[in-house]
């Protein structure tokens, strides 16, 4: 049976597409973006996640217990007094998260809403989504991707959800590799695809100081975008704290911001 890795669910997000979403994060991603603000979304494996910085090192949580749910992970998750052991990762069959989901239908269509699959990179569970997508009726879908995946998946999976929201991070190829750890000419094929496909989207940048705010990054993305639509992300301060929750550590470099001149583009707002 097809199951999935599902890290967080959140409820009434409000820029992960049309109107107050319900935001569905698969975990595992095939990138590595030195500014990525969900490092417990990266393994597609569940994971620890610990708050180093309240720990008191008393080591109730080292010293074994009878929990199944608690033996991959070599502590118990329930014995810290202050609650700083968790997991990020719960599985899921397709009909069970479909059931959770579908309990939000009835409020999501009152507000104009919907579903959106993020990640991570949901994607990397392309056939865990779909199968989901076969229980979900009468939802608005939609797919917030970093668009590196294989075209035939993509293509299926636009087939199956109702808005995009796609990801260019940098036009420069070396760049990317650099930055994201893999090429980008996948993600702009893919890009090709979903501008020609019909399908409603928005092109998301986020802007990362030094590395993606440069005017030459944001001015070739608007020579690949044209016309179409796209959100400026504002960078989110917060992410390296998370990186120690999950043993790893936030490489970005410090480097000061760029001015920015959005009018480079047709069509694009700031977030
Ligand atoms: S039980 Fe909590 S405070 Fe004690 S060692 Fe474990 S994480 Fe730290
Ligand atoms: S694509 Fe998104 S989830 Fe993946 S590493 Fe980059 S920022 Fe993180």
């Amino acid at each position: 049976m097809i199951t999935g890795t599902v890290f967080d669910i959140k409820e009434m997000t409000v820029h992960d597409g049309p109107g107050s979403r319900v935001t569905v994060f698969l975990k595992g991603c095939p990138l590595r973006c030195l500014w990525c603000h969900n490092p417990e979304g990266l393994s597609p494996e569940p994971q620890l996640m610990i708050k180093e910085n309240l720990c008191e090192k008393c080591g109730l949580c080292l010293r074994g217990c009878t929990h199944n749910e608690c033996r991959p992970f070599g502590r118990c998750l329930h014995a810290c007094p202050k609650g700083l052991v968790t997991v990020a990762g719960i599985e899921y069959t397709p009909k069970q998260l479909a059931e959770r989901l579908m309990k939000y239908r009835d409020f999501l269509n009152k507000v104009g809403g919907g579903i959106t699959f993020s990640g991570g990179e949901p994607l990397l569970q392309a056939e865990f989504m779909l199968e989901t997508l076969k229980y979900i009726k009468g939802i608005h879908i939609a797919l917030q991707t970093s668009g590196y995946c294989e075209s035939d998946v993509f293509k299926e999976a636009l087939k199956r959800v109702d808005y995009v929201l796609y990801d260019i991070k940098l036009a420069d190829t070396d760049e990317h590799i650099k930055y994201t750890g893999v090429d980008n000419r996948l993600i702009l094929e893919n890009y090709k695809i979903l501008a020609e496909s019909g399908k409603p989207f928005v092109v998301r940048t986020p802007l990362i100081p030094g590395i993606t705010d440069t005017q030459e990054n944001l001015s070739a993305i608007s020579q690949i975008v044209g016309d179409n639509r796209v959100e400026i992300m504002r960078y989110n301060h917060f992410a390296p704290s998370k990186y120690k929750m999950v043993g790893l550590e936030f490489n970005l470099p410090d480097l000061p911001s760029n001015e920015v001149d959005l009018s480079v583009f047709k069509n694009a707002i700031m977030l």
